[in-house]
């Protein structure tokens, strides 16, 4: 397999998960799954979905969308695209903050079952369902684009950035989340070393490029964006498969400690997950 990110074919294992192989390519250092998923994937989400912790996408998601709106949104307006917007909790969120209705909102999402629900339950209209590369958004139409956990679940996303640049307006911005592999692996590996919850850590089948702050501005800078700047948003308020109240505690406390950490070190040393903004110019 040829990386991504350098295109070198030398590699080492560095993970395995349910028999799959992690590796690690020795050009750049980046680091992806090397299981084989269909092109523009639609199955990440089940075809009934009472089985989905809706809590999990929305309520735990609320206080980092409400950061967001603050930190990128309030004080303007515009169009904003959701680009693999799933059940449509962010949207609606947005929806409900933004009372004066500043902001155009639309969602992309290759999952039927997802749209079928944003649209029906959430009352979302402008959610296109399939591809974004097939979808006819008008060029440097989006003031706003938004990839909440989507980049690392893309086999192709330098095409899908391609895309992203011709429909964000010149003065748009694009806002990226995904998790940091350099904490997501010692995660696992520390799992793996205490044997606790030892399968799923880094959801190979799911997960298939693992970004580090340093491949992902590289992929950026390739793709079109000039001014690249991490940020820290609060995480989500739940953990994971557990509903312990102590855990969450320690979560958030993790955050506080990450967050000065990140600071104090002008963002050279990020113990979360990557939040980036990106713009053309
Ligand atoms: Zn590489």
């Amino acid at each position: 397999m040829l990386c991504l990110i350098c295109g070198s074919d030398k590699n080492k294992t560095v993970f395995n998960e349910e028999g799959v192989d992690i590796k690690k390519c020795l050009g750049c250092g980046h680091i992806f799954s090397t299981y084989i998923q269909e092109d523009f994937y639609n199955g990440y989400y089940p075809n009934d979905l009472s089985s989905v912790d809706h809590n999990w996408w929305q309520g735990a998601h609320k206080l980092m969308y409400e950061k967001f709106w603050n930190r990128l949104m309030k004080k303007n307006s515009g169009s904003l695209l959701d680009i693999g917007c799933g059940l449509g909790y962010f949207l609606e969120e947005i929806s409900e903050i933004d009372k004066n209705k500043k902001w155009l909102l639309f969602g992309a999402e290759t999952s039927i079952s997802a749209v079928t629900f944003a649209r029906n339950n959430l009352s979302l209209n402008n959610i296109f369902l399939g591809p974004i590369e097939n979808a006819p958004y008008s060029e440097k139409y989006f003031d706003l684009i938004t990839l909440w956990d989507l980049l690392e679940h893309l086999e192709n996303p330098r095409r899908t950035l391609k895309k992203i640049i011709e429909i964000l307006n010149d003065d748009g911005y694009l806002f990226i989340a995904t998790p940091n592999i350099n904490i997501q692996l010692f995660k696992a590996r520390l799992k793996k070393l205490l044997n606790i919850g030892t399968n799923h850590c880094l959801e190979v089948r799911d997960h298939l490029h693992n970004y580090s702050s340093h491949s992902l501005k590289r992929l950026l800078k390739e793709s079109g964006f000039h001014t690249i700047e991490f940020i820290q948003l609060p995480p989500i308020q739940a953990v994971s498969g557990s509903s312990s109240k102590v855990l969450l505690i320690i979560k958030n406390s993790w955050f506080e400690f990450s967050r000065l950490v990140f600071y104090l070190s002008f963002g050279h040393i990020n113990f979360n997950n990557l939040y980036v903004i990106a713009s053309k110019k």
